[in-house]
């Protein structure tokens, strides 16, 4: 079994309802669930259905969906972020304020509630009512309050009284205004039963259609019209009703309808004539009764509290209860019920229903953008019945360039569509998502919503609102959720044409990528030297695979967290990179992978998701985003506001590029190491660890110091004016220990010694728990050299980059202090090496800095006596994570995404910062720091600088600045313009 079937089982499993009904309903839950996934694209792009791709592009969207609902499942969702988006829909406070009144009427004489008041009435109800208001056509309806959810289901499904008695009152208002009558045979009102809680639920909950109708109201309906649109609505009703409120299972239903057209031998629902309706009618009456062991209810009020209750009930389904714990949403909250009267798109040629946007969802451009089908209802034109026609020129698709537009169909209609629309974008000030029904030419507004739109649209529709005045600078820039500012950096997976998913893993580093699969850092260099795209795959990385995963396109591991060696470095290259993917069986020898009962060999196409942590057989379309002029003007008013300055972790010339065109306003973070395993280096970094004495040591050395000091030249270079920390050697030695015999055999000779001698250091060097090892300013302690050599590279390079002109502000970081008197040393000893390098230079300016780390939780607790010897700290984020709550970065792959799951945890805290436990250390930390020295610099060298939900925490701890990987830039330039727009306003 795959992992896509699987999931989709996994979908229909949580949506048991659903899955029991038609093509058509289904693939309209699922397409809803799927807009509801915040990265999804949304429901008007939907449009790709000709009648015969209808079966694949079912398949395609119940995939699509379930791969958000496995996630959702899997816990892998932004708690915060999520949090902050429902704020945005409104949800203000938990208890509605009780105003006495529970059944709110919306037409044209009286409206009972506005926009503001979706706590009572659900986001649904509140936007009829004011759009009633706005004198919008809207059909009149009247809206049960959302406390009467709670009721019904409180007295075990029986409705108080005194409501019943007041919707019997709205009911006879609506009646007086449409001029019809409830159960009239001559001339009956039909209504629909539409739920509407809060927040949106996409597909959770049920719509009851044209309810009202029976054996003789059906004659009276007819007379409006015709027959056969009296009776096409009749077995609407008999179907919706049967299902939702009776339980009668969708597919018998469906069955007899595909009878009656494969009898006529016809493929639309509407080329069945009266005749094959009436038939079909008569046999739904059937299943209905033969399954419920009752008559269909014929009396239309006994309809009406049964489709109510069905509507309030649904609240509490097995889906709608799932859907709430997923996304934090109350129980108590409850739905509200409209009832509203009907409106018919499928009485003719000049009737319509439609699904619109104000503006294009997936780019954002400023085109009305929609799409609507001729004589239908409902749901048809989400359901994929037919081939909806684009609404406008605009609108048009590939599949759909020969169709009539509505604007030429129906010009009038268009016209007023168009004015409404403009009216309702300003009237919310913001893109809206909108449902249409037009009978006989006139058109009707059945609903109105803030849209969903991808990241790019986002981006574009809030700028672009903000220029038009519409909004705040502030609210465009509030209004962009950070995290999915990933989506716009990095190319994205065109999933219109889908892959099959073999595995999942953590998504480590956002972006797709596709290539030949290797197992070996130098076969990733050799493949992509020859042109080739490759995807490495590792167990898990180490620091010799650098120049590998350089050459790859994006990285797969099988082991690792998210702020694994493979992760932290993906991200910094801007690569894709899965990590921990546990399913994944390698052989190296073999040059060989397994994942389930698929081999997959070197040379093999595969498709990373890191967005997702999804891994594809076979090779996806990649689609590259494209940064527009609005992207960049949104980071720019983001510098107005935010008072957290955004550095960068880069350990190369190229990389402090690529971040200061992100807009990097310094390195926060240069990790020298990284230059030592180069190739030609690789071996001078051996000689002086393993050299037997000091002054071999210092032969090796003075090999590296120029190759060191012509990394930082290049760095000053390009970080011009900006300041650059750069931290001294702090990975435990093993990891630049050679391993193999002909690795080991080049040192002994270099060093003049014998291997067995070599063989014998490298024992006497082994550690049973390096990370907690001889690493860091141990190093610096014990072979001093090592800084000093380090120390002299910095500034000798800073001296000669100066003396070209170039504005240096190098700072020194020590890494792993624990203690006061491990930095008091090495600041001794690096103040000396300055001064002399400074007497050799006379007359530069260059002068230094001096600080540390703080990420060994002891530094923190006495940070106030480790700021007498600091000019600065930095928070090492991940080790202090790693070392405050005991999880070791590189091993939590196995336990830490069950923690996750069961709710033990919220996130990953490599993720996003632990506020209540690491996030104290911080704190204490930054207290105490600044307590002895008040104008300490402080700042965060950890990849929770990347993270939007820690930047707000680091703002508000005041912190002066943040250092994330360059393609993390932007994201926290946002977040930290949120931070200040958010401490502002309280
Ligand atoms: P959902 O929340 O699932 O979108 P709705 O309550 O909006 O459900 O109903 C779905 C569709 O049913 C609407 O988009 C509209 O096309 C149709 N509908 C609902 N109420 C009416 C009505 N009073 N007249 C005509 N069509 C209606
Ligand atoms: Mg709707
Ligand atoms: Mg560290």
């Amino acid at each position: 079994m795959t992992a896509r079937k699987s999931s989709a089982a996994n979908a229909k499993k949580k949506s048991t309802r659903k899955a029991g009904r038609s093509v058509g309903k289904r693939k309209k839950s699922v397409a809803k669930k799927r807009s509801a996934t915040r990265k999804s694209a949304p429901k008007a792009s939907r449009k790709k259905a000709s009648p015969k791709t209808v079966r694949k592009r079912a398949t395609a969207k119940r995939a699509r969906s379930a791969k958000g609902v496995a996630k959702g499942v899997s816990g892998a969702k932004p708690a915060r972020g999520k949090k902050s988006e429902k704020g945005e829909m409104g949800a203000k406070s938990t208890k509605p304020s009780t105003t006495g009144r529970r059944v709110f009427f919306f037409g044209a004489r009286r409206v009972d509630g506005h926009a503001e008041m979706r706590e009572i009435l659900g986001g649904k109800g509140a936007n009829l009512a004011e759009m009633t208001t706005l004198g919008i056509p809207v059909p009149p309806g009247f809206t049960i309050s959302t406390e009467v959810c709670g009721e019904f289901n409180a007295r075990s499904g029986r409705l108080p009284v005194a409501v019943k008695a007041d919707v019997r009152t709205a009911l006879a208002n609506v009646e007086r205004l449409m001029d019809l009558r409830f159960g009239d045979p001559e001339c009956p009102l039909l209504v629909s039963v539409r739920s509407g809680s809060r927040v949106s639920m996409p597909g959770m909950m049920d719509t009851v259609l044209n309810l009202g109708l029976n054996d003789e109201t059906v004659v009276g309906l007819a007379a409006r019209a015709d027959e056969r649109f009296a009776l096409d609505s009749y077995r609407r009703f008999i179907q919706m009703y049967g299902d939702v409120v009776l339980g009668v299972p969708h597919d018998r239903f469906e069955h007899r309808l595909d009878a009656a057209k494969a009898a006529r031998g016809v493929a639309h629902d509407m080329d069945l004539t009266a005749i094959d309706l009436r038939r079909v009618v008569a046999e739904y009456l059937e299943i209905v009764e033969e399954h419920s062991r009752n008559p269909f209810p014929q009396d239309p009020l006994e309809q009406l509290w049964g489709a109510i209750g069905a509507v309030f009930s649904s609240w509490e389904n097995q889906r709608a209860v799932a859907y709430r714990r997923l996304n934090d949403i109350p129980d108590e909250w409850g739905t509200a019920v409209n009832v509203q009267s009907m409106v018919f798109g499928n009485m003719g040629a000049d009737c319509a229903t439609g699904v619109a946007f104000t503006r294009n969802p997936s780019t954002g451009e400023r085109n009305f953008y929609g799409e609507y089908l001729t004589n239908a209802q409902g749901e048809d034109v989400v359901a994929g019945i037919r081939t909806p026609q684009p609404i406008n020129e605009t609108s048009r698709a590939a599949d759909t360039m020969d169709l009539p537009t509505l604007e030429s169909e129906m010009p009038r209609a268009y016209k007023e569509l168009t004015r409404i629309y403009k009216r309702l974008e300003k009237h919310y000030r913001d893109m809206q998502d909108i449902e249409f029904t037009i009978q006989q030419g006139k058109l009707w507004m059945l609903q109105t919503r803030v849209g969903k739109r991808t990241a790019g649209a986002a981006v574009r529709i809030a700028v672009d609102m903000a220029s038009e005045r519409l909004i705040t600078r502030a609210e465009a820039i509030m209004r962009i959720d950070a995290n999915s500012l990933d989506q716009l950096l990095h190319p994205t997976i065109d999933r219109s044409q889908l892959l099959e998913v073999i595995a999942r893993g953590l998504p480590a580093s956002p972006g797709a990528a596709v290539g030949e699969v290797v197992f070996s850092a130098e076969q990733a260099e050799t493949r992509a030297k020859g042109g080739a795209k490759v995807i490495l795959v590792r167990m898990e990385t180490s620091p010799e695979d650098i120049v590998g995963m350089h050459a790859a396109e994006g990285i797969l591991t099988a082991r690792g967290g998210m702020t694994s060696h493979a992760a932290v470095v993906a991200r910094g290259m801007g690569k894709s990179c899965v990590a921990g993917c546990a399913a994944l069986a390698i052989n190296y020898e073999k040059a060989e992978m397994r994942i389930g009962d698929i081999a997959i060999a070197e040379g093999d196409e595969l498709t990373l998701d890191g967005s997702t942590g999804e891994v594809m057989l076979g090779s996806a379309p990649t689609v590259v985003p494209e940064l527009g002029g609005a992207f960049t003007e949104l980071m720019k008013w983001t510098d107005r506001y935010r008072t957290l300055r955004v550095r960068t972790n880069a350990d190369t010339p190229q990389d402090a590029e690529v971040a200061r065109r992100f807009g990097a306003e310094g390195i926060g973070l240069c990790r020298t190491e990284h230059m030592f395993f180069e190739p030609g280096r690789i071996l001078a970094v051996r000689e002086m660890i393993l050299a037997p004495d000091v002054h071999a040591r210092e032969m090796a050395l003075a090999k590296l110091l120029p190759m060191q000091r012509g990394d930082f030249e290049g760095i000053f270079r390009v970080m011009d004016g900006l300041p650059v920390t750069i931290r001294l050697l702090d990975p435990p030695l093993h990891e630049f220990l050679p391993q193999t015999d002909e690795d080991i055999r080049s040192v002994a000779d270099a060093l003049d010694t014998s291997v067995g001698d070599v063989r014998h250091k490298l024992k006497s060097l082994h550690e049973f728990n390096p990370m907690l090892g001889h690493r860091g300013c141990r190093l610096g302690i014990t072979y001093p050299e090592i800084y000093a050599m380090q120390v002299r590279a910095i500034t000798e390079a800073a001296c000669r980059v100066a003396a070209d002109g170039v504005k240096v502000k190098p700072e020194i970081m020590i890494p792993l202090v624990a203690h006061e008197r491990e930095l008091a040393r090495l600041r001794e000893l690096s103040v000396k090496v300055i001064a002399d390098v400074r007497r050799e230079y006379s007359g530069t300016r260059v002068r230094p800095t001096i600080g540390t780390m703080i990420e060994v939780p002891r530094a923190a607790m006495t940070a106030d006596d480790i700021a007498r010897h600091a000019d600065f700290f930095s928070f090492g984020t991940n080790d202090l994570t790693q070392m405050g709550y005991a999880l070791s970065r590189d091993d939590v792959g196995n336990f830490l995404p069950h923690y996750v799951d069961e709710g033990l945890i919220d996130t990953d805290p490599f993720v996003s910062i632990d506020e209540s436990g690491i996030g104290q250390l911080v704190e204490l930390g930054v207290q105490l720091g600044r307590k002895t020295r008040p104008n300490l610099k402080l700042g965060v060298c950890g990849e929770h600088g990347g993270d939007p939900a820690s930047v707000r925490f680091f703002a508000a701890l005041g912190l002066d600045y943040v250092s994330c990987s360059p393609y993390r830039v932007p994201l926290a330039r946002l977040a930290a313009a949120q931070a200040a727009l958010e401490a502002r306003a309280e």
